[in-house]
């Protein structure tokens, strides 16, 4: 190892989750200045090289929630087809014109995809937030969540297909940190 690989903390961090079983050892890492934050590919997670500069645990939930979308991808595939298949059924026995038909299958599934893409950002942070609450005893991950969504803030296309940071803080808040229960002083 030479010191400039020393000094990469993605892949340190990368490496770390791979030797404690959580990313897949089949999976790779990547820097790639194509991506302006994290990016999950097939089986490699690419990111920039100014991810570095984020802190250990926003690293490691990122890579964890980049790991989710690997994993997940091939069931969001087969979900998907299904969902497609479904609806052309439907609508191809309904009684209704050609244009009709189409126009209504184009927008179902356009929903579907896009509800879909929601639904699995949260997949992906449950999963990373999860396994740095059990394997790294942090109790609030919704926290790290923050902080981490704080830096990476999304526009354009991207800001479409994900939900907002506060709705995705909130969901970790509600169904993944430890309850306390704080002793109020007013
Ligand atoms: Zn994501």
């Amino acid at each position: 190892m030479h010191m400039e690989s020393r000094k990469d903390s993605c892949e340190r961090i990368f490496n770390e989750l791979v030797n404690i079983g959580l990313i897949s050892r089949s999976h790779s890492i990547k820097v790639s200045d194509k991506w302006d934050y994290f990016h999950a590919g097939l089986k490699t997670i690419h990111y920039n090289l100014k991810m570095n500069q984020l802190s250990e645990n926003s690293i490691r939930i990122s890579l964890l929630h980049e790991e989710g979308h690997i994993r997940f991808l091939y069931r969001s595939i087969l979900y998907l087809f299904l969902i497609f298949i479904v609806i052309m059924s439907i609508v191809i026995f309904i009684q209704f014109e050609i244009l009709v038909k189409i126009f209504s299958i184009i927008i179902i599934v356009l929903i579907s995809v896009w509800y879909f893409l929601f639904l699995e950002e949260y997949q992906c942070d449950k999963f990373a937030s999860i396994l740095l609450r059990d394997k790294y005893k942090i109790s609030k991950p919704s926290l790290v969540l923050e902080k981490t969504l704080e830096k990476m803030p999304h526009y354009g296309l991207s800001a479409l297909t994900h939900p907002s940071i506060n709705q995705r803080v909130k969901k970790i808040a509600e169904i993944v940190d430890e309850k306390t229960f704080d002793i109020k002083i007013e």
